[in-house]
């Protein structure tokens, strides 16, 4: 099926096209910009951006793709979760466009829509040959069957288990405050480094000795772990609000010495505490469950020791592991319909256009039912 994806639940606005498991193409266009004197995204000025740049993105993809409307076999649209604006002017859009052409619209789950992109064909490179490092390598259309996911964002970070892309999808561990990229634009903001934050701390930490400090792994005492057979509360979650207090801590008693504040050392030995974590956790649960593939996204996912650590201890465990290229590991279109395109060919039916976004939409929640 041709499937026009839309999403809108946070500072993207992606419009991206896919037939079946092939991918057309793939618009997005940004609001960061707006948000950088803030320090974090507006959710009032990303609703409104979603306004303004709604239908050029609609129109550039659609030109791109070479595809008219009427061409297009079904709407998918992120329905949640995200920004309840943001979220609202996506769902609203893809609305009008079901009601006028009379196409199926599916209300599709974010979170899953990260791990649909990873079902798409690796895309021809400039030479015609399959573009390097393009496939996420799960395979057109077909799952790996003891796959896990772990996407980490500037909104989320969790650990899940699919068994299907379409209806069986697990959340095993997240994050119980901030998720790992609000906590490195925090830490950065902190630092004095600008937003966004994973950037910024990435480059810089490069420089910087990892192990000069040593920052606190959240939830790895024994009470929030329990054992392999007894599992604790926490055993698979994350929390970073207090890695970020001991960050502005240790910058404080620098300043309060007269030292110089070792800004590189410090961004070193955050990105070690944060990456250490997530991995060593998100290990775990995949040995712990069964979990023989792991799928990474999220806008995170950009970050080169989070790269290089999950690689090896993936390595380790004897776990493989995809990455979908960038541009689709952040928010974009192309990954909901990308997702849209597995429901269809699933026989899983549309959502109706009477459904609501929702903010805080469980990812067990794959597609609103009509
Ligand atoms: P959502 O959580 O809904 O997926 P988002 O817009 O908050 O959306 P993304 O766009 O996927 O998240 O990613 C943005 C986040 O990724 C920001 O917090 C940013 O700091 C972080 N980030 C980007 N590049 C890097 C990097 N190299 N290292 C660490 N963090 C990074
Ligand atoms: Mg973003
Ligand atoms: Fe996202």
């Amino acid at each position: 099926p041709l499937v026009l994806g839309i999403e809108s639940s946070c500072d993207e606005t992606g419009v991206g096209i896919v037939r079946g498991t092939t991918l057309l193409t793939n618009t997005v266009s940004s609001s960061m910009e707006e948000h950088v004197r803030f320090g974090g995204v507006i959710p009032e000025i990303a609703s409104r951006a979603h306004l303004d740049a709604f239908v050029p993105t609609l129109q550039e993809s659609l030109h791109e793709a070479g595809v008219t409307l009427e061409e297009i076999d079904a709407i998918a649209v992120t329905s949640g979760p995200g920004l309840a604006g943001a979220l609202m002017v996506g769902v609203c859009a893809a609305k009008a466009l079901a009601v006028a052409t009379g196409k199926p619209l599916y209300a599709i789950n974010h979170l899953v829509a990260h791990v649909g992109v990873g079902l798409l064909d690796p895309r021809p490179g400039q030479d015609g040959k399959p573009d390097a490092g393009a496939a996420a390598g799960l395979g057109a259309g077909q799952l790996p069957e003891n796959l896990g996911a772990l996407l980490v964002s500037g909104g989320h970070t969790e650990i899940l288990r699919i068994r299907s892309i379409t209806e069986d999808v697990e959340l095993l561990g997240s994050t119980i405050d901030d998720a790992a990229g609000e906590a490195y634009d925090k830490v950065a903001r902190i630092l004095g480094l600008g937003y966004p934050g994973g950037p910024a701390i990435d480059k810089l930490a490069r420089q910087g000795n990892p192990k000069s400090i040593r920052f606190p792994r959240g939830l790895t005492q024994p009470k929030y772990m329990g054992t392999a057979e007894e599992k604790g509360p926490h055993r698979y979650d994350w929390s970073f609000s207090g890695l970020k207090t001991a960050v502005a801590r240790c910058v404080e008693q620098f300043e309060a010495r007269g030292e110089d504040v070792p800004v590189a050392d410090i961004a070193a030995a955050f990105q070690e505490a944060v990456v250490d974590v997530i991995t060593s956790k998100a290990i775990l649960a995949c040995k712990e469950n069964g979990i023989t593939d792991l799928l990474l996204g999220g806008g995170v996912a950009a970050n080169s020791r989070l790269r290089e650590l999950t690689g090896q201890r993936c390595t380790s465990a004897g776990i493989k592991l995809h990455v979908p290229p960038l541009d689709l590991c952040t928010d974009n279109g192309a990954m909901v319909a990308a997702l849209g395109a597995q429901l269809i060919m699933a026989g899983v039916g549309p959502s109706g256009v009477e459904f609501a976004p929702d903010s805080s939409m469980p990812v067990t929640t794959v597609s609103v039912p009509a």
